[in-house]
């Protein structure tokens, strides 16, 4: 579906309509304004909020006219040229022309922001009532498949979404399990904030199955059941499947752009001459860490559209282009409960953990600096304390912060 006639050439192209495509196209069409767009989306949809997906109750309407970003209509306005439901699958980098599922279109400079797509495992893959929680349409399929409240939910992936998914359904009185082939999912934050986040979902009834693979699903009766490595059978009349995702690079493999586990970009987000990169699928050096990252979270996805927009335009009108660094951030509400993380682990840091009644904060520390903070609630003394990230942080400047 278009909503306007294609146009065979455009100064900036952006490939993939979600935070990342919108922001750049944001960008170019407020930075530079006599530059034409177009923005190439496979989804049928103009570019919505994907974080609600996870979030949004079943007995609460999921409408895209409530999700779609209200900066689209400001983008249609100046003359946007959606090409939805329209699919990349070649770029010829020297002819500087994107072969998509209905022709060609050559650009000026281009913005790749295809994100990632979900994982599913051999075991699961094809299975009825088995749904991935990537985009609007898996979360329609999924509400479809949950409008019988007697259905049990397993979800396998005990990640970000698996788990917001698991509270909102627990809060509306599902049957919900939760399986992760990890014995403790979010410990790469440490031991204490798994604990954490573990004591969070038993509290509210959600049965756990942590260091388990799903290895297959069966029918018994007219029930179902998905069974684990150790022989345990846990109910599963749906199934949903958030076990980690990719990005979403085929249709590059013969671009000659550099890809290993996303895109290759330079601190610039550029990735060849006149194609830059952003979002999921991007990894970029971030030169605030000195480190060679890819980020799937939001707001990551919005600064760096933002930069690689300003550095399209760049790229057209001959300036020069601007460095992308940041500090990595991700928010997730789990049992109205707000988690948040700031900043960039190896691994290594030391953890010092602070608890109140107002929630639990975690500092990552190697030596006397601060590489990161995760808080359970604490938001004001979190915001303070990612806001002093930007710059080199101190272990005595940020511990004077925490009460
Ligand atoms: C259910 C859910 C809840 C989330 N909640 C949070 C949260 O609470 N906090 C947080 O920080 N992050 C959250 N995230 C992560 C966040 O939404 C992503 O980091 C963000 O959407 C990445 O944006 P993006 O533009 O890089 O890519 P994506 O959002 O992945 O979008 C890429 C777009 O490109 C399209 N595309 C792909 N290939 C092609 C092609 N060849 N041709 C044309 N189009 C193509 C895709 O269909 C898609 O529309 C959540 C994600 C999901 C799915």
């Amino acid at each position: 579906m278009n909503t306007t006639m294609p146009q065979t050439t455009c100064d900036v192209a952006i490939v993939g309509g979600s935070i990342a495509g919108l922001r750049a196209a944001q960008t170019v069409a407020g930075y530079a304004p006599d530059l034409t767009i177009t923005m190439i989306s496979d989804e049928a949809h103009l570019p919505y909020e994907r974080p609600p997906l996870s979030k949004v109750g079943l007995t609460n309407p999921l409408s895209l006219d409530t999700l779609t970003y209200p900066a689209v209509n400001d983008l249609k306005s100046h003359g946007v040229n959606f090409m939805l439901g329209t699919r990349a699958v070649g770029l010829d980098v020297d002819a500087r022309t994107i072969r998509h599922s209905s022709g060609a279109l050559q650009y000026r400079s281009l913005v790749i922001a295809t994100g990632c797509e979900a994982v599913i495992p051999p075991a699961l893959s094809g299975r009825p009532d088995t749904f991935p929680l990537r985009c609007y349409d898996d979360a329609v399929s999924l509400r479809s498949a949950l409008a019988d409240p007697v259905k049990s939910v397993a979800i396998v992936g005990a990640g970000f979404i698996g788990g917001e998914l698991a509270s909102m359904l627990a809060t509306e009185g599902r049957q919900v399990s939760l399986v992760d082939l990890a014995r403790k999912p979010l410990g790469r934050f440490g031991e204490a904030v798994f604990k954490s986040y573990e004591a969070l979902h038993r509290k509210a009834g959600i049965e756990l199955y942590f260091g388990e693979q799903a290895v297959g699903v069966e029918k018994q009766d007219s029930r179902r059941v998905l069974n684990l490595g150790d022989g345990t059978g846990v109910p599963a009349d749906v199934i949903v499947v958030g076990v980690g995702v990719r990005p979403s690079t085929g249709w590059l493999e013969r671009s000659g752009l550099r890809l290993d586990d996303g895109i290759l970009c330079d601190t610039t987000l550029r990735a060849a001459d006149h194609v830059f990169a952003a979002g999921d699928t991007v990894r970029w050096w971030n030169q605030r860490w000195g480190a060679d990252m890819r980020v799937e979270h939001w707001t990551n996805a919005a600064e760096q559209g933002r930069v690689a927009g300003v550095n399209a335009a760049n790229d057209v009108l001959g300036w020069p282009l601007e460095v992308c660094a940041n500090i990595p951030y991700f928010w997730s509400d789990q049992h109205g409960v707000r988690i948040q993380f700031a900043g960039y682990r190896t691994g290594d840091e030391e953890i010092t953990e602070s608890q109140n009644a107002g929630g639990s904060l975690f500092l990552y520390r190697q030596g006397d600096i601060v590489t990161g903070v995760l808080a359970f609630e604490r938001r004001a003394e979190f915001v303070r304390i990612r806001t002093m990230l930007r710059n080199e942080l101190s272990w005595q400047a940020a511990s004077s912060l925490v009460s």
